[in-house]
């Protein structure tokens, strides 16, 4: 848990994938190995408090581009029911047709019955997966992923978008093309986050981010299948307010 973390939880997004997004609060992380992220201390293994916040969220969304994007820190499965149950709830009452979630690896075969349980009710469920890069052995023995694939199609198979991690040691604006091209065979969209500093054991190559932004940036700013965040708040959501 995050004492005082109190960030911005609701964004519309007017361009590219339009859509409005909400930071929700689960349980946390089950995985929380990766070791590039902190992103999973926004969490309470209270249900009651994390329903609250995430109503309060709920009750903004207005259904303008009839696109919702759920983040929650960690995964959808981390999600109390009852929140599950109030997204279900928004989309029927605001005429969303398309619900996007977060998962790892390890609940993959929970993304089926995600999928039914909202098509039931006329709504198409994406699921996005943290891949970070398609380098297995990269990515399993420095970053601590999570995902003992060597095959995209084996992890395409469950999810339809995947986020890589650029602007870290050891990559190059070759293998960094090569990860979104990758990213581009096999999924629907991709999205790019750029490495920032945050007290884990992995750091930014600024080096790296560097060659990133002359040699990779332009390449994909202008395709539509492609999230490019140069930083973590680009969407609107996270950071902090008052
Ligand atoms: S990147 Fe995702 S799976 Fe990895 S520790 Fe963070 S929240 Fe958990």
């Amino acid at each position: 848990m995050l004492e005082g973390f109190n960030p911005n939880r609701y964004a519309v997004i007017g361009e590219k994938n339009k859509r409005e997004i909400v930071m929700l609060r689960g349980r946390g992380c089950a995985w929380r190995r990766c070791r590039f992220c902190d992103y999973h201390l926004d969490c309470d293994p209270d249900d009651s408090l994390n329903l609250e916040l995430n109503l309060a969220q709920l009750r903004r969304v207005t259904g303008v581009h009839r696109k919702l994007e759920v983040i929650n820190s960690g995964s959808f499965v981390e999600l109390d029911p009852e929140t599950i149950e109030a997204i279900k709830g928004v989309c029927r009452e605001r005429g969303i047709r398309e619900v996007h979630f977060e998962c790892h690896w390890m609940y993959r075969h929970s993304v089926a019955p995600l999928r039914a349980c909202f098509g039931g009710i006329g709504v198409e469920v994406k699921v996005k997966i943290g891949v970070e890069t398609f380098d297995t052995f990269f990515r399993e023995s420095y970053l601590g992923k999570g995902i003992p694939v060597d095959d995209p199609a084996e992890i395409a198979a469950y999810f339809d978008e995947c986020c890589l991690l650029q602007g870290i040691p050891g990559q190059t604006a070759a293998s960094m093309r090569r990860d979104i091209e990758t990213g581009l065979a096999y999924f629907q969209r991709v999205c790019v986050n750029i490495m920032q500093e945050n007290g884990k054991p992995v750091k930014p190559d600024l080096r790296v981010i560097a060659a990133f932004v002359r040699e990779v940036y332009p390449l994909y700013i202008g395709d539509g299948r492609v999230d490019i965040l140069m930083e973590n708040t680009a969407f609107g959501v996270g950071g902090v307010t008052t």
